[in-house]
Order: C-alpha cells, then structure tokens, then sequence
C-alpha cells in the first residue's frame, strides 16, 4: 500500500491526552491512581447549564445550526466580550466551533500557508506545535526561562521574525506555566506584531482563572490596530466545567470570520446545536458558578505552592493563573530509582507513575525538559493524595 500523508504520519499524539488516558486506563484496572494530567475542571457543569441542554432537545433545537454558530449564541459571546474586556464585536465576527482546541485549528487553518512560519513561545502547549504542522506551518519556537518567569522576551521574539513569519500564537495565561503577561508586556508584544504585519492568535481560555493580585489584559484590548490582526480564542471548557460539550469560539475581523465560517460549512458543518444552547446559557445566566469554581482553584493552588516550596529538591515560579504548577524537577535528577538512574523529567514522570501512583505530564512535551506539569484542577483530598504519594516516592530516591 502507498505510504499514508507524510504531515499526517509525523504528527505525535497530544501527550496531555496520553496521560490521562493511561491514567484512567490504569484505574480501570483497578489501580489506585492519582491522576493530575489533563487539565480539566474537576466541577461538575453547573445545573442551569444542564438545563438549558435539556431544553433545547425538549424544544427540537436538533437541527442543522449556521456553519458559524446559532445568532442566540455569537450574540452572546459579543456580550461577554463586551463586559469582561471592554471589547466590541458583532455576531458576524463570532464563530462557534467545537471546543478551543478545533477553533485553534480553525484559526491556523485560515492564516497559514505551506512554509509559513509561526512563533511559538515556550514553553507551549503540547497542541499548538502539532497543530501548525497540520496547517503545513513552521514552528519556530522562541523560548523562556523559569528565572524570565517563563516570559518571552520582547527582543528574542523580534529577533526570530523573518519574511516567512506570519502570525504569534500567545496563550495567556499560559498552559504549561500558569505564567501571565502584564499590559505593559502585552504592549511590547502587540508594537512588534503591527510594526512587523503579523497575525496574532491569542489563546485566553484561561482568562477568567487569575489569582491574587494579577489582572489578566486581552490583546485585544490593546487598541484597534493589534485588535484586527488578532485572532482571540476563548470557550466554554475551562470558565464553566463543559469540557465535554466542545464549544469554544473565535472573535476575529469580518474578512478572517468570513473565511473561517467557509472552512467551517465544508468541515465539520456546525457544532452540536443543544451544546451551543448550554454555551449561550454559561455566557448569558448567572456567573456566580464561575467565582465558586475560581476561589476552590485558587485555595489549591494555594496549598500546592506552600507543600512544593517545603520540598527539598523542588520548586516552581508561582504561577498567576490557569490551574497548573510547573514544577523544576532537576534538582532530583539523576538521582536512582531502584536502580535506573532518573536522567530526564519524562524518567521522573514514568517512574513516579510506576511507582508512586501519580500521573503528570513531563516538561519534553511543552518543550522544557527538566520540569512537570502538574494540573491542580483535581479535588483537594486528591491533591494531597497526590503531593504525600510524591513525597514518599521521593524519599526512596538514592
Ligand atoms: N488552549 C489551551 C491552552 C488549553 O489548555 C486547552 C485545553 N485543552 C484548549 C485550548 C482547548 O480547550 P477546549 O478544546 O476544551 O475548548
Ligand atoms: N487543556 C488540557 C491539557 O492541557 C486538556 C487536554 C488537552 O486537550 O490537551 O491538559
């Protein structure tokens, strides 16, 4: 037989998926896991949400919806834009697909392309690398340190433009490092992509889980110029726990939307017409589930930090929003456990989940060996299941 598509046989496996999987695999297996690998709320969609789906199939709002998302739905998402950033959209700017992730795809889809090269700063998440090959881009990672805050530099990130570079993906705050640029760090970034005529696909799935001081800033409410050449990207999965209805949507300029919702019609059609119904619920009802879901995140968080500082051998930068902790792990490695030497983080992680029942994701696939994500969307009696398990794995290290 001929050899499958060469992008489509390179493309690996989204490795935050992969650990999960085998996480509730092993589970299933009867093995007491204590999972922390993909970032999913842990909360329950709250009821109103679950109402609402239930009344849309009650009401036979089971057909075909507009490729780029219900009128009831882009209407709502113009709303929320308006009140949470202060940003002004119209319905016909909104499409609605099937979860951040496919709009990410979408938005990559509509730029790229073959040879077209996109920054990436790294750390990234394990899907936007991937994703830019399927869109026969070219990753160009621009990477950032853990002393940096994990921030991208200003002047690293101009210094990888070149005349093939079409657009930035910035996910703020960012998956793995719960990082979170101030607006004046935004600034600097948004004056090198307008001076530079390049897109941005800015990623702020996570902007309503910001703790303590930090105040998160929208790209696009950077000024009208950053704002058309932006692409923002937001959804339902992480704000309001409806990471299994897949609804996420994309806020663009009229011509890039238009493009988008062709891809759309000819793809996947539309997304689920009783998801998009629970979606317009989540935007429009009371938001008060989405301060309860941030204040337990925040108490996690919280209380992961204190135990990770108190650990020998391991520490983090505090990260400021999201639901993850990057942990530095090099301080253990090389270190021997029952006999094999823990050269790598993915070493750390493989026998951590061996031996110790935890399950987290290991730096390499972010793009920073030497560090593990470990996501803190998880009950608190699960977390401290979790930080204990690691602490005696630890203790066994010669
Ligand atoms: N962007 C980032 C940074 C994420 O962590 C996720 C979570 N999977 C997504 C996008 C996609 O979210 P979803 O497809 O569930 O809406
Ligand atoms: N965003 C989550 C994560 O990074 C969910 C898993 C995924 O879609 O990759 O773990």
């Amino acid at each position: 037989m001929k050899p499958l598509g060469k992008i489509a046989s390179e493309i690996s496996p989204s490795a935050t998926l992969a650990v999960d999987n085998l996480a509730k695999s092993m589970t299933a297996q009867g093995i007491d896991v204590a999972g922390f690998g993909a970032g999913e709320p842990d909360f329950n969609t709250p009821d109103n949400i679950k109402l609402a789906a239930i009344e849309a199939v009650i009401n036979n709002e089971t057909h075909y919806t507009p490729a780029a998302g219900t009128m009831r739905l882009r209407t709502a998402v113009c709303r929320r834009l308006k009140e949470d950033i202060g940003a002004d959209y119209e319905p016909s700017q909104i499409i609605i697909s099937s979860g951040a992730k496919h709009c990410l795809y979408l938005a990559m889809s509509a730029l790229l392309d073959p040879g077209d090269e996109v920054l990436l700063p790294g750390p990234y998440w394990v899907s936007y690398y991937e994703q830019i090959r399927m869109c026969h881009g070219v990753p160009v990672v621009v990477g950032s340190t853990q002393e940096e805050g994990w921030r991208v530099s200003p002047e690293k990130l101009e210094a990888a433009i070149t005349d093939k570079t079409k657009c930035l993906i910035l996910n703020n705050p960012c998956n793995p490092t719960g990082m979170m640029y101030t607006r004046p760090e935004l600034e600097k970034i948004a004056d090198i992509c307008v001076r530079h005529d390049l897109y941005v696909i800015s990623d702020e799935i996570y902007s309503c889980l910001v703790y303590g001081d930090a105040e998160f800033c929208s790209m696009v409410s950077l000024g009208e110029e950053i704002k058309k050449r932006t692409l923002l990207v937001n959804g339902v999965s992480k704000a309001y726990a409806m990471t299994g209805w897949r609804i996420g949507y994309i806020a663009a300029n009229a011509e890039v939307a238009k493009v988008i919702s062709r891809y759309m019609s000819h793809s996947i059609g539309n997304a689920s017409n009783i998801a998009q119904a629970a979606a317009a619920e989540a935007l429009e009802g009371p938001q008060d589930s989405v301060a309860a879901m941030k204040s337990m995140f925040a108490a996690r968080r919280e209380y992961i930090l204190k135990r990770i500082a108190a650990i020998e051998g391991l520490n983090c930068h505090e990260p400021e929003g999201a639901f993850y902790v990057f942990i530095n792990v090099t301080g253990v490695l090389g270190k021997k456990c029952g006999g094999k030497v823990l050269a790598t983080s993915a070493d750390f992680c493989e026998e951590l989940l061996k031996k110790g029942l935890v399950a987290v994701v290991s730096g390499e696939s972010f793009g920073a060996p030497g560090y593990v994500r470990w996501s803190y969307a998880a009950s608190m009696e699960k977390i401290k299941k979790g930080l204990d398990r690691l602490e005696e794995f630890l203790a066994t290290l010669e």
